[in-house]
């Protein structure tokens, strides 16, 4: 219902870019791989983790 309160919780990129980027830094810092996923509520990119 609250789709866009939702997404605030999550790291929000206007762009696959400025998400594909900012990607190899948190890889880095929780040392584990994520998956870049554009969102079909706030049409914004997040990253989701791949266990
Ligand atoms: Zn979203």
């Amino acid at each position: 219902m609250d789709n866009e309160k939702r997404c605030q919780n999550k790291r929000l990129f206007s762009t696959e870019i400025e998400a594909r980027k900012e990607r190899l830094y948190v890889e880095k810092e929780y040392n584990k791989k994520f998956r870049i996923y554009n969102c079909n509520d706030c049409n914004g990119w997040h990253f989701s983790t791949i266990n």
